[in-house]
């Protein structure tokens, strides 16, 4: 009686090999000429919906093959390309081959790594992932914590855990608006937007947040912090966190870790590091002092889909007491029939953080430790610092650029017309110009920084595929660029 069920969704054994071997074949051709394409194919929004044709939800089925096929051709010719050479963009990294493969094979399986019971090897897998971030860093393995989908949720996750650590005992059954004592938070002013997010969405409001001057040389001051601090207290405020930045977003400054923790112990705060682009530099043994105090930290938000060069989405809390995120986010609803992670049978991701249902992101981080080894990252690493040296003193060495800034794997820098070297204004709508014309040419990407009122040029690697050959090429380019964008400018005497 019993008959298989037949489903329009199902794809039998030979149809899904003979697809996807094609599918492997192409990704190989794909990845084995990304330097021999455009960085951006630069098309407009209105360009691309005609490609995608402006047709209603399909009524029918189309056959894998072909929707496979022409998705293809879609993705590898219409995309900005950030495993380019020369996408030295933001803070997007290439993205390491096998953590394609790794997606491809945690999709087929598809755990659910909210809870052990859904994903026994799965979950025992990101466990280890995040004991192998915790060392890669230098803080001790004891610290845990969750994959995440990026830095910024990252951040989120120990900001509320700092919350609930720090704030008023009674924070989660009576909510912020009980609270006596307005909430205070601090950090830098080059700190990273999610800060804004996370006062908003965690009831705090922006109000709540003490931007700290940074020093002559960009790193928070210390003392202004101190002085904030004694002030909001005297003021009747409750502070309950400082957020150090490990590499900040526009020129790779890593504040002073150690001097931060002090004033932590001292007032009774919670320490939290955003390392989202730059701890995974901590592995360096020459920068090993850049980064000392991360240690002390009581929360670390990493990103693995940064300079670990993970396909996106993958970042990571790191967590000194786990317990703390237990505190904030553990909940055993009657529905659930798990194991409780509290008495260490199992471990359920769901009571770490916010998702409930969770992908296996884990996989993709944790095989490409492995595939390149402590070793193999010191020298990637090193040399994407390196590289932004080298176009730091190629920018220095040329007589139409100007070397601004070279911190960690991020170099700024200006182009200078001889004729107009001391008209801020000038320079600065300038290398705004030259920027567009980079980002839109297709030969380079680079993004802006603004340093002291100077609209610069900014060149992050985060880039295993960026060769010296690239920056001396990267360095013509802007060159070239600069004079034709000067010469258009002057003529049209906007200034
Ligand atoms: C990139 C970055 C973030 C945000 O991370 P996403 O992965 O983009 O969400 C936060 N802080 C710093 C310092 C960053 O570099």
């Amino acid at each position: 009686m019993t008959k298989i069920r037949k489903s329009s969704i199902e794809m039998d054994k030979e149809e899904f090999r003979k697809i996807g071997y094609q599918l492997i074949d192409d990704i190989s051709e794909f990845i084995g000429s990304i330097d021999k394409k455009p960085v951006t194919p630069n098309e407009s929004p209105s360009q691309l919906q005609n490609i995608l044709g402006n047709v209603s939800l399909p009524e029918n089925g189309t056959p894998a093959t072909e929707l496979i096929s022409k998705t293809t051709d879609l993705l590898f010719n219409h995309s900005l390309l950030n495993g380019h050479p020369k996408f030295l963009g933001y803070i997007t990294s290439s993205a390491a081959p096998i953590g394609a493969l790794a997606d491809l094979l945690a999709a087929s399986v598809n755990p659910n790594v909210g809870a052990h019971i859904l994903s026994p090897i799965a979950t025992e897998i990101e466990k280890q992932t995040v004991k192998w971030l915790a060392e890669f860093i230098g803080v001790s393995p004891d610290y845990g914590g969750i994959l995440v989908s990026g830095g910024n949720m990252a951040n989120f996750t120990a900001f509320l855990a700092a919350r609930t650590a720090k704030a008023p005992k009674n924070i989660k059954e009576d909510g912020i608006q009980n609270t006596l004592n307005k909430l205070t938070v601090y950090c830098s002013k080059t700190t990273h937007t999610w800060i804004e997010k996370a006062v908003i969405l965690f009831g705090l409001g922006t109000n709540s947040v003490r931007w700290i001057q940074t020093d002559a040389s960009n790193k928070m001051d210390t003392t202004i912090l101190e002085t904030t601090i004694k002030k909001d207290l005297e003021n009747g405020c409750k502070p309950i966190m400082v957020i150090g930045t490990a590499g900040d977003v526009s020129t790779g400054i890593v504040d002073n870790l150690v001097e931060i923790s002090t004033i932590c112990k001292k007032y009774d705060l919670w320490f939290h590091i955003d390392g989202a682009y730059g701890i995974p530099a901590a592995i360096i043994p020459k920068l090993k002092n850049m980064f000392d105090g991360i240690k002390e930290a009581d929360s670390i938000a990493l990103d693995p889909h940064k300079w670990l060069y993970s396909p996106l989405e993958a970042g990571c809390t790191l967590v000194k007491n786990p317990q703390h995120l237990i505190d904030t986010y553990s909940s055993h609803p009657e529905y659930y029939n798990f194991s409780n992670s509290e008495d260490e049978i199992a471990q359920n991701f769901y009571e770490y953080g916010l998702q409930n249902s969770r992908g296996f992101r884990a996989l993709k981080v944790w095989i490409t430790l492995q595939q390149v080894g402590r070793s193999g990252y010191e020298k990637l690493i090193s040399e994407d610092i390196e590289l932004s040296e080298m176009l730091y003193n190629l920018a220095k060495k040329h007589p139409e650029l100007e070397a601004i800034s070279q911190n960690l794997s991020i170099a700024t820098f200006r182009y200078i017309s001889i004729d107009n070297a001391h008209n801020k204004e000038y320079l600065n709508k300038l290398n705004e110009n030259i920027l567009n014309e980079l980002q839109t040419g297709g030969e380079v990407f680079l993004s802006n920084a603004i340093v002291q009122e100077n609209y610069c040029l900014r060149g992050c690697i985060v880039n295993f595929r960026t060769s010296k050959k690239d920056i001396e090429e990267i360095i013509e380019i802007v060159i070239r660029e600069g004079r034709k964008v000067h010469l258009k400018l002057s003529q049209t005497k906007i200034l």
